[in-house]
């Protein structure tokens, strides 16, 4: 099933296998299970590298080298922010002092854990050790976070997931590293 986003999206990048599934993860565990290619999987990516239309205002950030690893299926795409439990589209979020809130000054830190346990299990449940993941988010920010006063300005930082999995041995890249 493909909608009609993902195939205008993608007729842009003819290479790349068509599919709205993304995000689907268990269902994506449970094929490769069912095809014995779990071992095959070397990366954890952010979905919206993918060209998920998973980011705060909706929008993705793809990128096609990323995009080919999951359609190589070489890279399992995640969003800490869905997995938390976080509506797309939603208020943008920044870190201030270790926690997360978003620009109506709502603290949002327990989705963001939630979400970057989620993604933390999977990289465990596949052994997975490496992990693309989006610069400057405050879930997925591997070099740069934004420094919480929405003014657009970035700090040395990283976001919530990008810590966890940092903290349990996944090596980390940003697309800004390919
Ligand atoms: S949480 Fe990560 S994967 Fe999800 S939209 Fe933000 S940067 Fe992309």
């Amino acid at each position: 099933m493909v909608c009609k986003e993902c195939r205008e999206r993608l007729s842009r990048h003819k290479d790349l296998a068509i599919r709205c599934d993304y995000l689907d993860v268990d269902s994506t565990i449970q094929y490769r299970k069912e095809h014995a290619a779990l071992l095959d999987i070397e990366y954890l990516v952010s979905a919206c590298l993918c060209g998920e239309h998973c980011r705060y205002d909706g929008k993705s950030n793809i990128q096609k080298s990323v995009a080919q690893l999951v359609s190589q299926g070489r890279a399992l795409a995640v969003c800490p922010e869905l997995f938390g439990g976080l509506p797309t589209p939603r208020p943008p979020c920044e870190i201030f002092q270790g926690k997360v809130y978003d620009v109506h000054n709502q603290e949002q830190t327990a989705a963001f854990l939630k979400g970057a346990q989620r993604t933390l299990d999977i990289a465990k449940k596949l052994g997975i050790k490496k992990a693309i993941l989006k610069e400057k988010s405050p879930s997925c920010g591997v070099h740069f976070i934004y420094d919480g006063s929405f003014s657009a300005s970035v700090i040395p930082g990283q976001g919530l997931t990008a810590r966890l999995l940092s903290q349990h041995g996944v090596t980390l890249l940003s697309e800004n590293d390919l």
